[in-house]
């Protein structure tokens, strides 16, 4: 029986030279076929997965490409605002889309996305919370977008209620004092005199008293 031959036995050249003459969308399934043919073709380019995105391939699957990690994403891994108007596909700006990943934390270049920043995810608004640094729904008060995530937002709102308290809390103690100086001032106001005149009156006693004795003393003598 002769030895059967693969596609694996072919040397890595004759298997460039296949790779080359398919379209990008063949040549990335040759690709996937196995761990081989992974190691031996060459990942597609930026430029081949935005052909592969406009094949029926591409629609059916709604699949997009990603200019940063140059790799075909579904959908949902794109912010809204990624996958329509100019960066939709075929539009003039697909070329700089970039997937959530890459825009939060990418894996070399810089992250496109800053602290605070909305992003609209299947119509509902995340953000990159400046407090936890997570990438969750972000809070939104009168219809406006904070920065905050809903978290962090809920916390800060705990801590705001029992600030409240202890500032209401506080001016409940701040009144107290001057009721006491009031009740002290008036306190003061009664006992005072009534002291000096104890005073006055014992005063006069005492000097009575002296008298006395001054004069009991002298005729005694
Ligand atoms: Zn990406
Ligand atoms: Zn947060």
């Amino acid at each position: 029986m002769a030895p059967t031959t693969t596609i694996h036995d072919l040397p890595t050249e004759l298997i460039w030279e296949i790779a080359e003459n398919l379209d990008a969308l063949s040549r990335m399934h040759l690709r996937q076929s196995c761990v081989d043919m992974n190691k031996r073709i060459y990942p597609p380019t930026h430029k081949e997965l935005i052909e592969i995105e406009n094949t029926p391939y591409g629609y059916e699957r709604g699949l997009f490409a990603c200019a940063n990690c140059i790799r075909l994403l579904p959908k949902e891994m794109f912010a809204d605002n990624m996958t329509v108007q100019k960066r939709a596909k075929r539009g003039t700006g697909s070329i700089t889309r970039f997937c959530l990943e890459c825009g939060i934390h990418p894996v070399q270049s810089r992250p496109r996305y800053n602290a605070g920043d909305h992003i609209i995810v299947k119509g509902k608004m995340f953000v990159i919370c400046p407090k936890c640094d997570g990438f969750k729904e972000g809070k939104k008060q009168k219809g406006k977008g904070q920065s905050e995530c809903l978290d962090c937002w809920d916390l800060r709102s705990e801590f705001d209620q029992e600030t409240a308290t202890n500032e209401r809390k506080i001016l409940d103690n701040l009144a107290f004092p001057p009721l006491c100086v009031s009740y002290l001032l008036n306190s003061l106001c009664i006992f005072i005199p009534m002291y000096i005149n104890r005073w006055i009156e014992e005063i006069k006693q005492l000097q009575v008293a002296m008298k006395c004795e001054e004069e009991y003393g002298s005729n005694q003598i």
